[in-house]
This record gives structure tokens, sequence and C-alpha cells, in this order.
């Protein structure tokens, strides 16, 4: 076992602390990451909280993990030693049904198994992610990260990236058409800069006036308030696509209103609560809700690829582990730019 520096939640209550956790012995298929950054992600917070209801503790949170190989097992061929290597959401899943066949392992049917706040497929121990200082893990779900980028940078696009790359690929989006993106967030700024580079012209829809001039310099081409009545009442039937990424309880029929016919909101935000729908806000203009989950190995390698050509990386505000809950109280109150990143050499 490889004794690792970690901070960790002990209860939904608890503030996170230092601790040590365990990393296994590195196996044939296996890489060992010094891990340099990992973001901050709100379902970190969701989780280490408590408010889905699925928390195991303790709990060492982060999927957003960059770092550099230390050491590789015997069969790999994807990495050498020395080279970067990313961490997202998961670290293994059955690889044996029809989704894992085809890399959409986020989907497992068996259930994947979460970087953290999951269970090891064969052992069933709990998994413990990256705010820590090293992580061994299975090569098919470590990604390849270009050296051009800003490392501690590059950390979001590990899940807030794949999060919103993969719904925006999966319904097509084209040159011209009309994507919203609700809520500036880690996510949200993501969205707004994938899907401009994929040629969308970009609305930011937001509770807060003071990121307009940040949603236009990250590629947004008009910016609205959700919270002025008379502008949302003019918007309706505007957008071919909605990207939900918040994660409190709003108005999602209001929000479905902004659709064109035919138009798709896809969830990406989960928040705790149930939000109610109705039926006509569907009906009238034939408009879907589709759901989404971060997204496959394959897809997530095609996504950095996608970024590192684009120069695409996330806009950070790099703290110390030992500033986490700060950075949590932060995130509540709406006041983050656009995604925390931990530096790890501050666990040192
Ligand atoms: P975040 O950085 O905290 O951003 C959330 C944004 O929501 C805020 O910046 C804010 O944007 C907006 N917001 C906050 N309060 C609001 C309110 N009362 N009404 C309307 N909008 C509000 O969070 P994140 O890390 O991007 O994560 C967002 C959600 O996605 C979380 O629920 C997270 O768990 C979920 N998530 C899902 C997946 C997946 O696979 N589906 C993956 C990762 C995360 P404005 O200031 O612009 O309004
Ligand atoms: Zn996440
Ligand atoms: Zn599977």
């Amino acid at each position: 076992m490889i004794s690792t520096k970690a901070y960790a939640a002990q209860s939904a209550t608890t503030p996170l602390l230092p601790t040590t956790i365990e990393r296994r012995e590195i196996g044939p298929n296996d890489i060992h990451i010094k891990i340099q950054f990992c973001g901050v992600c709100h379902s970190d917070i969701h989780q280490a909280r408590g408010e889905w209801g699925n928390s195991m503790y303790p709990m060492v949170p982060g999927h957003e993990i960059v770092g550099t190989v230390m050491e590789i097992g015997q069969n790999i061929t994807k990495f050498k030693v020395g080279d970067l290597a990313g961490v997202g959401c998961m670290v293994d899943s059955c690889r044996e049904c029809e989704q894992c066949h085809e890399y959409q392992e986020q989907n497992c049917e068996k259930g994947n198994t979460q970087t953290y706040n999951g269970k090891e497929q064969v052992t069933r121990q709990l998994t413990f992610g990256g705010y820590s200082s090293q992580i061994v893990v299975d090569e098919r779900f470590a990604m390849k990260i270009s050296e051009k980028l800003d490392l501690a940078s590059v950390a979001p696009l590990l899940c807030a990236g794949i999060t919103t790359y993969s719904p925006l690929k999966y319904v097509g989006v084209k040159k011209g058409d009309k994507v919203a993106v609700l809520g500036l967030g880690g996510l949200g700024h993501m969205a707004v800069k994938i899907a401009a580079a994929m040629g969308a012209e970009v609305t930011m829809l937001s509770t807060s006036p003071s990121k307009q001039k940040d949603a236009e310099r990250l590629g947004a081409k008009h910016f609205e308030l959700i919270t002025d009545p008379a502008r949302m009442k003019s918007l309706k039937n505007s957008f071919n696509f909605i990207i939900n990424t918040v994660s409190v309880d709003h108005d999602v029929n209001m929000i479905l209103s902004l659709l064109k016919v035919n138009g798709i909101m896809v969830m990406v935000g989960a928040p705790p609560t149930k939000m109610p729908i109705h039926a006509f806000s569907l009906i009238g203009g034939r408009k879907s809700i589709m759901g989404s989950n971060i997204g496959g190995t394959a897809e997530t390698q095609e996504m950095l690829d996608f970024c590192a050509e684009h120069n695409i990386v996330s806009d950070i505000e790099l703290i110390n582990i030992q500033d986490i809950e700060i950075a949590y109280g932060r995130m509540l109150k709406n006041d983050v730019r656009y995604r925390f990143v931990i530096d790890m050499a501050s666990l040192a």
C-alpha cells in the first residue's frame, strides 16, 4: 500500500481536514500519478455535504485531476514515466456491457466506479479522489494531457469540460445554432467556450449582472439576466439548445419557454431538489429535456484534444488545500471566477 496525504470530510457536517489514505500497489495495467492540481467542482460540495443522499465517509473529493506519471505497470503502452496524465470522474467500470464496449463507461449498466464516493469493482472498497498527493489508476481511465496548455487550467476540463462538451456534441451543435448557457460557473464557462468554438451563437443566461463582461470575453455574443421578466418574455422561442448548469432549484418552466420549436434543454446541473415541470412547457413546440452525465473515456480524450487544438482551458483561481472550506463557501455565494483549482504542492 502507498501511504498518501489527503483532505477528507468525515461527515456531512464537519469541515474537510488533513488525513492519510492508502493507495493500492501499482498493478500491471495501472499508472501511478503524482497529483499536481485538482479542480473544485460543485459536485464535490453536493457530495461532501451529503446533499444527494449517496455519500460515504470518509470522503476525499476531487475529480478534476492532473499530474505527472511517476511509475507505470508492466502492460502500459499509453504512458511513460514523466508524461502528464489526467483523471476525471471515473476510475473503473464493468468493461463488459454494451455501454462499456462503446467507451460510454459513464453509463455502464452495472454502474461505473466514481473517482471518489464510489466503490472499486472487485474489492468494493471506497474510492478516494484528487484532494490528495497521488493516485493509482488503470490506464483506460487516465487521459493524455497536452504539454502546450497551462496544466493547472487544464484540470477542470476533466469534469467541467467533458460534461459540457459531450451533450453539445451529442445534439450536434453546429455553426449558427443558437445555444444558451444557463449559469456562469465552472460548467457554464466551459460550455460558453466550447459552444463558441463549435460555431454556435452563444447567449449567457445568468443571475449575476457583474458577470456580463466576462461572459462576452469567454465567447458569449449576448448576455441576459433571467431575473428580468420582461427580457425573458421577449426571448421566448429563441434557442435551439439550452445547457442548464444550475446547481440549485430554479424555474425550469420559464427556462423551457425560451426554446424554439423542437428545442432541447440539457440538464447537466444537478440540484438536490425535485423540480416541477408542466406538461404544457414541453407540448407547445415539441420541446425536450435531456440529461447528460460527464462523458466516456474516448470522448474525454477527444475533448482534451479539441481543447488543445482550440487553445481552450478553464479560467481559474489557484488555491491552497488549506483554503478549501473558504472556496466552498465562496462557490455557494456564487463568488467564483470560474473554477477554483487546488495547488497540491500545498499538501506537501
Ligand atoms: P458552480 O461553479 O457553483 O456554478 C453554478 C452556477 O449556477 C452559478 O455560477 C450561477 O451562475 C448559477 N446559479 C447559482 N445560484 C442560482 C440560482 N439561485 N438561480 C439560478 N442560477 C443560479 O457549479 P458547477 O461546478 O458549474 O456545477 C453546476 C452543477 O452541475 C452542480 O449541480 C454539479 O453537481 C453539476 N454537475 C453535473 C455533472 C454531470 O455529469 N451532469 C458534472 C459536473 C457537475 P450565474 O451567476 O451566472 O447565475
Ligand atoms: Zn464534477
Ligand atoms: Zn459496463
